[in-house]
């Protein structure tokens, strides 16, 4: 039987996974290899291979029955896999500007190579976990990291968009005016915009702008005398637990990603939205809460449009792989 490989590289590690042609996984958790990327490309390259090696040596499959590779990278890429020539945050290495990874990992590798960003990767395996197979479903996936991540898969197909730029989900404008309990809150984001996705909900968000705004509401808080970056790491866990402010946290961000997926609602009419990354990494209760409050700050829907369900992501910390697979999987299906 024939297989693929899935290959997340981020900054610090490498993730793999195999997916054979009747789309079972033949890895179910993390399997990581030291990434190097400070090395640049050349060093981390052969990281890649001999991770992958090691990998196949373990799971007791021969390189010959890997029939292609899907590879997830943190962007700024081109759709075809050229990092951006100003370079990105993850690869600290003036070779990696203007890299090809796709097609110089394809040559190393001697397979062909399937390339997405680490957002689009996890978008759809969001929507394979859902989906499977089927060519007819779309589905919008927010993934809430350390910065706000997805990707738009429409008719089953990625959208990657002209430049690589398809799915910046975090980098769209809300109108986080209209969200309660936050009045006077200036959302700024790195990428320059003022009330993104991003501004409002991820882990920059509550760092940057949600814990000093709500510090100000509760100066006696806990966190209150942590480092702003340690005392947003606790944001989460806290809020799992029931604590007032956190909580309070939580909701806007909630909030802040139901307006945004009215926006796709009324773009896209997607068979379902769905959530994923470290903010949900919770108990059921946590994660039925947050839907709940990301459902209450949707403005009204239409009849047909209420019933849209929204799913929590499985298997986040697998996700990048397992998309990369999926894309590679497709790909040797279409042939
Ligand atoms: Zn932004």
């Amino acid at each position: 039987m024939k297989l693929v490989a899935g290959i997340d590289l981020g900054g610090t590690a490498i993730n793999y996974t195999l997916l054979d042609e009747e789309s079972k996984f033949r890895i179910e958790g993390l399997c990581e290899h030291p990434a190097l990327s400070r090395q640049g490309p050349d060093v981390c390259l052969r990281q890649i291979e001999d991770g992958l090696k090691i990998a196949l040596d373990k799971y007791g499959v021969a390189m010959d029955e890997i029939a292609a590779i899907g590879l997830d990278t943190p962007g700024p890429a081109s759709a075809s896999g050229v990092l951006s020539a100003k370079g990105s945050t993850n690869f600290v290495h003036a070779d990696w500007a203007g890299f090809d990874i796709r097609a110089n990992l394809e040559q190393r590798l001697c397979k062909p190579v399937l390339y997405l960003n680490d957002g689009n990767a996890g978008a759809l395996w969001g929507h394979f976990s859902i989906f499977g197979n089927n060519p007819d479903a779309s589905s919008v996936s927010a993934i809430i990291g350390t910065g706000l991540g997805g990707g738009i898969i429409v008719n089953g197909g990625v959208v990657k968009g002209r430049r690589g730029f398809g799915g910046e989900l975090g980098h769209v404008l809300i109108p986080y005016q209209s969200i309660p309990g936050i009045e006077g809150i200036v959302p700024l984001c790195n990428c320059g915009r003022t009330g993104d996705l991003e501004s409002l909900c991820s882990l920059t968000a509550i760092t940057r702008t949600l814990l000093p705004y709500f510090l100000n509401k509760y100066p006696n808080h806990e966190l209150s005398s942590l480092d702003n970056q340690q005392a947003a790491k606790q944001v989460r866990g806290l809020a799992v637990k029931g604590d007032a402010m956190c909580r309070d946290i939580f909701r806007v961000q909630a909030h802040a990603l139901g307006l945004f997926f009215d926006e796709m609602v009324n773009t896209f009419d997607p068979d379902v939205l769905i959530i994923g990354g470290g903010a949900l990494e919770a108990g059921l209760e946590f994660q039925e809460w947050f839907i709940a409050e990301t459902k209450a700050g949707m403005p009204t829907q239409r009849e047909e449009q209420v019933s849209i369900p929204i799913q929590v992501m499985p298997n986040g910390d697998t996700a990048g792989s397992r998309g990369a697979a999926v894309e590679a999987l497709r790909w040797i299906q279409k042939r």
